[in-house]
């Protein structure tokens, strides 16, 4: 199979279309990351996704509407705290966990009674739902493990020849998932940590928690809220090691640690001494969310062994930043 990418024009919108309604999988731009999308309805074309990824299939995908009004459908009710959510912050970055229908397939619960609904806010992401008539199942679409892709060539460069076409959208706006939450009553558990942050959510209930799998590694055998923050997640081929402490601190360990092949994710460009090769990823929370995919693949393409990577804040979008970071760099984190 050959892979197209076509830009996100109606014609080839529809063309994406057509091949989704016969149960194809097909790259989607999102506000977020790239998805990989297919019919959520369709037991088999949802394992296509499960395929094309190599993703283990108890990891559950979020399902995307194109309007509130196709959600009805797929619960088996929407919580008034959902239903806040739902006008404070879509069409945009954050995916709400409810009861699912018996019409949402276990193959895309991943065996939950729940399911992870989004209402994107990516113009063709929303044509593209429309136009198929079904709601969208659309994981990151990058191969499981490595780094989510932000651009449709990161999509082609995972998944040349799993899939037929891939829409290109431009590069993602927010660069990183969405913000998964579970809700219970009146209180917010963070599942996932994303652009709409704990700040943001706390504007609209004071009752928020960030889960425990968020800033910890959870082994395989223990059970968690989130199943796919168990994998291993967003790893470049090098070692990404994260220093955390000042500019000058980390200036002094990279200069006591240069080698060949080691090379430095800093905020910015003069916190890194003379010669050493580095990949900046900006200094504010939205800079670095929507710079980090890049710059974990563009280490890989320079050939890095080792990235020392600094340490990003936990406020606001920074907590997201964190959370993927912490996992590219597999929980290697040293304080200086
Ligand atoms: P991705 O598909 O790569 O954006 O990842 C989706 C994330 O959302 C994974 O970490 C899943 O574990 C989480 N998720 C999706 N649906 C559910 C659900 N029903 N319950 C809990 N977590 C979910
Ligand atoms: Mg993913």
């Amino acid at each position: 199979m050959t892979t197209k990418i076509l830009e996100a024009t109606e014609q080839n919108l529809l063309t994406a279309a057509e091949l989704i309604k016969k149960g194809e999988v097909v790259g989607m731009p999102t506000e977020t990351v790239y998805g990989l999308a297919a019919n959520a309805l369709d037991p088999s074309a949802v394992k296509k996704i499960f395929e094309a990824k190599g993703r283990p299939m108890d990891n559950p995908l979020i399902v995307h509407v194109s309007d509130t009004e196709m959600i009805r459908p797929l619960v088996k009710e929407i919580p008034p705290l959902a239903q806040e959510l739902a006008k404070r912050f879509w069409p945009g970055p954050l995916t709400i966990i409810m009861p699912k229908s018996d019409l949402v397939p276990m193959e895309t619960s991943g065996g939950l009674d729940t399911v992870g609904i989004r209402f994107p806010s990516h113009k063709a992401a929303r044509e593209l739902i429309r136009l198929s008539g079904v709601p969208i199942a659309a994981p990151s679409a990058n191969l499981s493990g490595s780094p989510s892709p932000t651009t449709a060539q990161h999509v082609f460069d995972d998944m040349n020849g799993r899939i037929p076409l891939i829409i290109d959208g431009g590069a993602c706006a927010v660069g990183v998932e969405s913000s998964v939450l579970l809700l219970n009553g009146d209180s917010i558990t963070v599942l996932r940590p994303g652009m709409i942050s704990v700040e943001e959510l706390l504007e609209i209930t004071d009752n928020v928690k960030v889960d425990k799998g968020v800033l910890e590694m959870v082994s395989n055998a223990e059970k968690v809220m989130s199943p796919g923050m168990k994998y291993k997640h967003y790893s470049p081929k090098a070692d990404v090691i994260i220093l955390s402490g000042s500019t000058q601190s980390y200036r002094r360990y990279v200069s006591e640690h240069t080698a060949d092949g080691v090379m430095c994710m800093p905020f910015e460009k003069s916190d890194v001494p003379d010669g050493v090769k580095c990949i900046p990823f900006g200094k504010s929370g939205e800079e670095q969310a929507h710079l980090l995919f890049d710059c974990l693949r563009e280490f890989d393409k320079l050939g890095a062994k080792t990235v020392y990577a600094r340490c990003p804040s936990r406020n606001g979008a920074g907590l997201a930043v964190y959370n993927r970071l912490l996992r590219a760099a597999g929980f290697k984190i040293i304080f200086l």
